[in-house]
């Protein structure tokens, strides 16, 4: 089984791929995507089932699903396609209803729609396993701040039950990042605060690296797209 990122910068895109000759996973599914594979196109595990793990409906974690859907109907998947979001968002159902609204009767897979509460196990193969924890995220403006909290979680692959990999998504600090990433083969842990003050919704530098130490390895990803260059798109 490998595991690896495809992209991952804040405010932008994060997409990771986990795969085994048996399934094909993806955690998150930003913008570009399709980028990402061509990029890889000799070596793409496709031709097996693909398991969509969202972590929250923010369009840098699922952005790109609906060209992705549309690629794999233009190469005639065949496979199973299950797309898997947190109960209560909207946006990934948004996605997918107005995908199926045009392109349901010319489909080549079937398509599905599952949503996880935390603590949910999803089993994907005899031996992988996929958990759901809670997770603590708000979305912000740039000028305006930080706006309500949404539904999202982080994931937990089990492989004959030893965690495997873990991937926080977005998040603040708090016990179940604690609990998702523990003893963790392998944690990818977002460090989108990495230059700012301790907050309730993204991860400072410091507080990705105590979490990480918790695992065996880990790597931060979701880093910030320097913001004050943003500003001068607006
Ligand atoms: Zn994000
Ligand atoms: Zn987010």
């Amino acid at each position: 089984m490998k595991h690896e990122v495809l992209y991952s910068v804040a405010g932008i895109a994060t997409q990771i791929l986990v795969s085994d000759e048996n399934f094909l996973v993806l955690l998150d599914i930003g913008d570009g995507i399709l980028r990402d594979i061509v990029e890889r196109v000799k070596t793409f595990p496709f031709r097996r089932p693909i398991h969509i793990f969202i972590t929250h409906g923010h369009y840098d974690h699922c952005g790109g699903l609906y060209s992705f859907l549309g690629f794999l109907r233009m190469l005639g998947h065949k496979h199973p396609v299950c797309v898997y979001s947190p109960e209560g968002g909207d946006e990934v159902q948004a996605i997918l209803k107005s995908f199926l609204s045009v392109q349901k009767s010319s489909l080549s897979y079937p398509l599905e729609d599952i949503r996880l509460s935390p603590g949910d196990k999803v089993k994907i193969s005899a031996q992988v396993e996929i958990e759901s924890y809670q997770m603590q995220h708000r979305g912000s403006i740039i000028r305006v701040g930080a706006l309500l909290p949404i539904p999202s979680l982080g994931y937990a692959i089990y492989y004959n039950k030893e965690k495997w990999v873990a991937y926080t998504g977005d998040t603040g600090y708090h016990r179940n990042t604690e609990l998702l990433v523990d003893n963790a083969s392998f944690a990818y842990i977002e460090a989108t605060n990495e230059k700012g003050e301790s907050n309730s919704y993204h991860l400072t530098l410091d507080e990705a690296h105590k979490l990480g130490r918790l695992a065996k390895n880990y790597r931060l990803i979701h880093k910030r797209y320097e913001s004050r260059l943003l500003e001068h798109l607006y």
